[in-house]
């Protein structure tokens, strides 16, 4: 039977992007899809690629009081299912807040970008212990640990290892903010692929913030998706 292979074809074509897509809207029962959760199982899908723009932009890193965050001059982008999300910002939790296999990293770094209608897309990073991270000095030779803000140079592509993002698994689900208002309608994009800081570099984080996660929240019938990575 010849049919058989060509069924996935036949799937991809006939669908249109809305039907297999992963852009969120919050659903009509607030309070079942939040955010993070413990990715255990993930459907390969055949998903469209994502789509990622990072030239180097001006930054401004400022302590909130519960973590570091670096607002980002707009011109980084991520496209999602055909629909471009613009960075504004990124900061970092610890531990981790997202699991894998009920495995939690030291830390998970967020960018928050938003889209039309005021969507949100966050694009997760897990950093694992391991050599030191150069791509990171500038930011961590300045770390605000008061109500300074310092500006800095943002080159995302450098930092966040995204030369090729289609070349990882990066989990997408609808999920939450992690903190207050936990509005959900979230764009989730997780990457399998870690990024690595020093012991000392996570070190001098914990200085000059505190602990700042989330515990894993149920997935409550979630699916969790991934394209399978480009060969
Ligand atoms: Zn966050």
């Amino acid at each position: 039977m010849r049919v058989v292979p060509l069924l996935p074809l036949i799937l991809l074509s006939a669908a249109p992007a809305m039907a297999q897509g992963t852009v969120c809207t919050p659903p009509s029962t607030a309070g079942r899809q939040q955010s993070p959760v413990d990715i255990r199982r993930a459907v390969a899908t055949p998903l469209q690629a994502l789509a990622t723009h990072e030239p180097t932009e001006a930054g401004r890193a400022f302590n909130t009081g519960h973590t570091v965050r670096v607002d980002v001059a707009p011109g980084d982008s991520i496209t999602v299912d055909g629909v471009p999300f613009a960075l504004v910002q990124f900061h970092f939790h610890w531990p981790a807040e997202h699991e894998l296999l009920g495995r939690r990293y030291p830390v998970e770094i967020h960018m928050v970008h938003e889209g039309p209608g005021g969507k949100l897309a966050v694009l997760g990073t897990w950093v694992r212990q391991g050599a030191h991270n150069h791509a990171w000095d500038e930011l961590w030779a300045h770390l605000p640990t008061g109500a300074d803000t310092v500006p800095v140079r943002v080159n995302v592509r450098r930092m966040f290892a995204l030369a090729n993002v289609n070349g990882e698994r990066v989990y997408r689900y609808c999920g939450s903010l992690t903190t207050e208002p936990y509005a959900e309608g979230v764009t989730w994009l997780m990457r399998r692929t870690t990024i690595t800081l020093s012991p000392a570099q996570i070190a001098r984080l914990h200085e000059v913030m505190h602990r700042y996660s989330r515990d894993v929240q149920p997935l409550n019938g979630r699916t969790i998706r991934y394209r399978p990575p480009a060969e």
